[in-house]
């Protein structure tokens, strides 16, 4: 009997698919599926099989052809948590820490996207980018001016993406040209969550930048556009940085701890997206364990600005676990590869002693990132039911890689050097609802 799901087929992709429908550090191998020949079945770019190719082949529609991608591997597409759309031109700007990094590039650069113009060009750009590199859902903050996220979403539009971002909020302890007010923060953010969230597969994130940026009054309004708008996310920043923590204590005495500031307002909650989260004490864990709101990772961007060391089994203690994801926060990051990314994730966890296996960390990319994000059911997998964001990787991709890859043996050895040695050279392609997008990128 044909599949009835398998007649609307119109597209099919083949290769060797890997996805996730459990957490390998909680349940090891029984989280991974791994089909050595395996086919993804699509129609309107939604998947509606994924299993052994010689299974589904006969069941196709006539005149539907896979796409070969076979000796590659298919994954769900990357998602990046955590990345500051403005900063493409911030990326490895020299010798500084967070603070002064902030003062002496970021906010320059971030005045320029009151120009649509410019917000525009750098648009192209930033997708063609994430893209390059097999991310299909990103979460970014945009600059102050609602002209940046205007940008960003009109792009994600024609792209087709599932993406989310917001224009940050701040009122002070920045340039005139980049600071808003409670009011008017409030204002616009609210006129661009009625017309971008929930438009298409646009998400609307919430964004007071944090809380050196914010004064009490924007908080407040931060903490009431999320009680009104439950269904979006939020973004903001904690714990980075020592000099950074100083002054929140000097803005903020009457708080215990820096957790405190976003819980006094509200900002607290299941769709908060903590950055960085390196100098959390237990007690401030255990108030993220007890909110459900997430610590993203940012290893890249922590060991360039010198932040500090992310404690991810700190984070993932089984009696109170803080939901983690992990990101690039390009441009305090270093690379826009969520490959690299993981790359320098392992690092940072073997100076404390601890791993990152190839399994947990193409899970975090993808299903974990999606589960951080309460997308899971839309995309980071390719069970039935979810839309085909893709990314083909090639783990020969490079002559140093293809010499490493002649003495691999196993899926779980090429995954290592897919995440230690891999970037946008190895992806091959990236699917957005079944469409292929990559562009050839460089000279
Ligand atoms: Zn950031």
């Amino acid at each position: 009997m044909v599949d009835p799901a398998m007649q609307g087929a119109d597209a099919a992709l083949r290769g060797r698919l890997l996805w996730f429908v459990g957490d390998p550090e909680e349940i090891g191998e029984k989280a991974v599926r791994h089909v050595e020949d395996g086919l993804l079945v699509l129609s309107k770019g939604m998947i509606v099989a994924a299993g052994e190719a010689r299974a589904l082949l006969p069941g196709l529609p006539a005149g539907v052809a896979p796409v070969d991608h076979r000796p590659h591997l298919i994954v769900p597409g990357f998602i990046d948590p955590h990345i500051h759309f403005p900063q493409t031109q911030v990326i490895a700007s020299y010798g500084a820490q967070l603070m002064d990094w902030l003062n002496k590039y970021t906010f320059v650069a971030e005045q320029q996207f009151s120009d649509p113009a410019h917000a525009a060009r750098v648009a192209t750009f930033f997708f063609d980018e994430l893209l390059g590199n097999g991310t299909t859902t990103a979460v970014a903050f945009c600059s102050v001016h609602k002209e940046s996220a205007e940008a960003f979403f009109a792009e994600s539009g024609r792209r087709g993406t599932r993406m989310a971002g917001g224009k940050v909020m701040m009122d002070r302890n920045a340039p005139p040209a980049l600071t808003d007010t409670p009011e008017s923060g409030y204002r616009d953010s609210k006129a661009l969550i009625a017309k971008w969230h929930g438009n298409g597969r646009q998400l609307y994130a919430i964004a007071p930048r944090f809380v050196i940026t914010s004064t009490p009054a924007q908080l407040e309004a931060s903490g009431a556009l999320m009680r009104e708008h439950p269904g979006c996310l939020m973004e903001t920043h904690i714990s980075e940085n020592r000099a950074e923590m100083a002054a929140v204590k000097a803005l903020y005495p009457e708080c215990r701890d820096y957790t405190a500031v976003y819980e006094k307002y509200g900002l607290l909650g299941r769709q908060s997206l903590m950055g960085h989260c390196i100098h959390l004490d237990e007690g401030e864990r255990k108030r993220f364990s007890d909110a459900g709101s997430v610590a993203v990772f940012c290893p890249t961007s922590n060991l360039f600005l010198g932040s500090g060391l992310f404690d991810w089994r700190a984070m993932r203690e089984a009696s109170r676990p803080v939901r983690v994801a992990v990101a690039t926060d390009v441009g305090g990051g270093t690379s826009y590869s969520m490959l690299q990314t993981l790359a320098e994730a392992y690092k940072v966890l073997q100076l404390q002693g601890q791993s990152l296996t190839a399994f947990a960390g193409f899970h975090a990319i993808t299903r974990g990132n999606a589960r951080a994000l309460q997308l899971d059911r839309l995309i980071g997998s390719f069970e039935p039911g979810h839309e085909c964001d893709a990314v083909v990787l090639d783990a020969r991709a490079t002559p140093a890689m293809a010499h490493r890859m002649e003495r691999a043996s196993g899926l779980a050895e090429e995954l290592f050097i897919l995440m230690m040695m891999g970037d946008d050279r190895a992806v091959a392609q990236t699917y957005v609802m079944g469409k292929a997008k990559k562009r050839r990128t460089g000279p």
